[in-house]
């Protein structure tokens, strides 16, 4: 039995109608950013025809309508991934911004000269230059773990690198490039084995699975709204609230504190403390409503749609001549909705150049995982397609036969 009614859901999507060079529209770009079902659209504009005012200020009805609607989007998110409250749950730009506020806020306060951060060779770069910016300010080492056969984790790597007792370790839960889950509570496990602060870049993982932070156990997780059915420019920070509670402010002005005097100030309670100045009010209304989609769909079955969309897509593209990046159908379990190919013969831009002519969205280029895709992959470029709740089989078929066409249009010999 199907996981999801696809055919339902797309219904949900007004852009799924739409044409692209004169061809229905084919989404596969969602790791860049998902689509929005009229359910987000809809809340985020009743919020501007109904209760816009701004939170935390006013006094008067509209104002607490608007506060208690942002407060309760952050309940919602806390209980999505398994947060004990909403006190964890810090709003800011994006997974990009949420990684960046670690680095500096509790980077400056904890890594000292001659310390060690360790990341992976498969991070983005927004875990990445953060890192390497910290390493720089305070004199310490940045070290990348290995991968294994260019898909995992090397864990015999890993396990060697902890032995610097890095004080802090980073790595993404679900490569963009590659599509591999890692491993997080095992990776958290073996790091607070030697004291490490562990943060999760979960921006792709929290949008397709399950994910529950608890069990994660790791001190910080971040992720993006925009990823995940939501507008853009709301991403989380989950931070344990202990740790939060030690972590400076990273931004300074309104609402983050307490009391202000000529020279000193305190602190709001969490998470007040660390957001400063008005929020994306509407964005964080949008996401609250974009968390209600997902909910009611199960995590459970968007990962059983995405994985059984994967395997029938892997299995399509290893027939069409194409070399697909990551794990491959024999380790579907952990392979998420996200195939970069390469095709001997083709620049990954003419490839994308092709299936848009078609009315195919795939993204092309390094992913912002330079070091994965020039280093590791070997490749100046990549083409890469990447699924959501709204894909099905056609539209995989569909990209499978622009293969072919690509062939056609540059020429290529089988
Ligand atoms: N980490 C991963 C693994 C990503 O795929 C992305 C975005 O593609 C990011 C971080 C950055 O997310 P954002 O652009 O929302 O900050």
């Amino acid at each position: 039995m199907a996981s999801l009614d696809v055919e339902k859901i797309r219904k949900d999507f007004p852009i799924l109608k739409t044409t692209m060079n004169g061809k229905p529209l084919v989404y596969l770009d969602s790791a860049a950013t998902s689509q929005k079902p009229r359910q987000v659209i809809n809340a985020v504009a009743k919020h501007y025809k109904k209760t816009n005012a701004n939170i935390h200020r006013g006094i008067y009805k509209l104002a607490e309508d608007a506060t208690e609607q942002y407060i309760k989007t952050k309940e919602l998110t806390a209980k999505f991934i398994g947060a004990e409250s909403y006190r964890s749950i810090v709003y800011l730009r994006s997974t990009t911004e949420a990684i960046n506020a670690v680095a500096r806020a509790w980077g400056d306060a904890n890594v000292e000269r001659g310390d060690h951060i360790l990341i992976t060779e498969m991070e983005h770069h927004s875990n990445i230059v953060p890192w390497q910016l910290l390493a720089k300010r305070r004199g310490a080492t940045l070290d990348y773990v290995k991968l294994e056969g260019s898909k995992f984790i090397d864990m015999d790597d890993y396990r060697a690198k902890l032995q610097s007792r890095p004080k802090m370790v980073a790595f993404t839960h679900v490569s963009n490039v590659l599509g591999t889950i890692n491993d997080v509570e095992e990776m958290t496990r073996m790091a607070h084995e030697v004291d490490s602060t562990v943060l999760v870049d979960a921006a792709q993982s929290v949008p397709h699975m399950p994910v529950n932070v608890k069990d994660m156990h790791a001190e910080f997780v971040a992720f993006s709204s925009h990823k995940m059915l939501g507008p853009s420019g709301v991403g989380v920070l989950y931070g344990r609230e202990e740790v939060l509670e030690e972590m400076p402010p990273f931004h300074a002005g309104g609402d983050m504190i307490r009391s202000v005097d000529f020279q000193e100030s305190t602190w709001n309670e969490l998470p007040w403390k660390f957001e400063a100045g008005t929020q994306n009010i509407e964005g964080a209304i949008g996401f609250g409503a974009a968390i209600k989609y997902l909910k009611k769909l199960g995590m459970e079955n968007v990962r059983e749609h995405e994985k059984t969309l994967t395997k029938y897509a892997l299995e399509k593209l290893a027939g069409s001549g194409v070399k697909a990046f990551g794990p491959g159908v024999e380790e579907i379990e952990k392979k998420a909705g996200v195939i970069a190919f390469s095709m001997p013969g083709a620049h990954a831009h003419d490839i994308a150049q092709v299936f848009d002519n078609e009315g195919i969205a795939v993204r092309s280029g390094h992913h912002c995982a330079m070091p994965l895709v020039t280093k590791v992959l070997m490749q100046p470029a990549v083409p890469r397609m990447s699924f959501y709740i709204y894909n099905n089989e056609e539209e995989v078929d569909k990209a499978v036969a622009a293969i072919s066409k690509v062939r056609e249009v540059l020429k290529i010999k089988n």
